[in-house]
């Protein structure tokens, strides 16, 4: 198997990630399931996987309610770069009915995601009567078969299938850039930038592969057969930040995903999840959670609200 072909992979198992947290209750989302291939096993993840994918979805969720307040009344588009067979467009789809959403991966991806659509229409014209699914759109969805190390093609396509310069954007990338050469993704995020005018970048990484929690996630990821030159190339919170500073983007926070649990999380929902099942590895968890990253990066100024206060603890907001 290539590494391309690998890398396509990565969103099988990501989604399997996102079911097994959601069957064991850390959140909810109705529509992952229709993602998952009920003919062939999923294996639940461990407590600590579950834990960790729940961790990231609340924090970019999080931000999206956010830049849903300040966008409540107005058109907004939302490009989820690297999409895979996620469930996130559907439920921007349902929870912002204002929002043009942009869903880019490689061509077999996307067919591969039709292919689930397809099977899952019963369930979504319950819930969207008047929507139709083609090859290129479902309703307010719309999906661009693309490669993301080729950004001037890419935005082309993007440019094409409507997604308007001048309207408030919120770009995600999630376990997506890690893929990319870092020559590629300075394009990347140079091109984007510099198109829009006012625009939200939220971004979800591996980082520090130096260390010896680092080394073993290295030695795993060789063993997959997947490569992650953008785990070596932006190796530092600062390094990260700087990927999108160098490239256009005016300011840039990037967070360690240990850091933006506990700030993004109320001691409340922390109980709550650490009810949900056992887990033994504390101290796996917290390297886990240690090589992860959030950052976010800014365009414009219609968003400068959700940079500035990323990272402050949600109880301190309280009092
Ligand atoms: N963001 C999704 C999927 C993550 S897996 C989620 O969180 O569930 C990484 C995804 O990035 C895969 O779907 C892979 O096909 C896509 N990807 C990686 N490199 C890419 C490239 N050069 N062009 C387009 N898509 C790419």
């Amino acid at each position: 198997m290539s590494c391309d072909e690998r890398t396509r992979e990565s969103a099988i198992d990501a989604a399997i990630s996102k079911y097994s947290a959601v069957k064991k209750g850390y959140m909810p989302d109705d529509f992952i399931e229709l993602f998952i291939n009920s003919s062939t096993p999923h294996p639940k993840k461990m407590p600590l996987i579950n834990r960790g994918t729940y961790a990231r979805q609340h924090c970019i969720q999080t931000l999206l309610n956010q830049v849903h307040t300040l966008t409540s009344t107005t058109n907004t588009q939302i490009i989820l770069l690297g999409a895979g067979i996620d469930s996130l467009a559907l439920n921007i789809k349902q929870s912002s009915p204002l929002s043009t959403i942009y869903e880019i991966d490689f061509p077999d991806t996307i067919d591969h995601k039709l292919r689930y659509l397809r099977n899952g229409l019963d369930k979504l014209q319950a819930i969207w009567p008047n929507d139709t699914l083609t090859s290129t759109s479902y309703g307010s969805i719309h999906f661009i078969p693309a490669d993301l190390r080729d950004a001037p093609r890419f935005l082309a396509a993007l440019q094409s299938s409507g997604c308007s310069p001048s309207v408030p954007t919120v770009i995600i990338s999630e376990c997506v850039l890690v893929y990319l050469p870092k020559t590629a993704t300075l394009s990347l995020c140079t091109a984007l930038g510099e198109y829009f005018t006012e625009a939200l970048w939220v971004s979800y990484d591996m980082f520090s592969p130096a260390d010896r929690f680092g080394v073993i996630m290295q030695q795993n990821i060789a063993s997959q057969g997947y490569s992650v030159p953008g785990f070596h190339d932006f190796p530092t919170l600062l390094t990260q930040e700087e990927r999108f500073i160098s490239s256009g983007w005016s300011i840039a926070k990037a967070l360690s995903m240990m850091t933006a649990f506990y700030a993004m999380v109320t001691r409340e929902e922390q109980r709550r999840v650490s009810r949900l099942e056992m887990m033994d590895e504390v101290e796996e968890w917290h390297m886990l959670m240690s090589h992860y990253c959030l950052t976010v990066a800014l365009k414009g100024t219609l968003f400068a609200s959700v940079v500035d206060t990323f990272g402050s603890s949600v109880e301190a907001d309280k009092v």
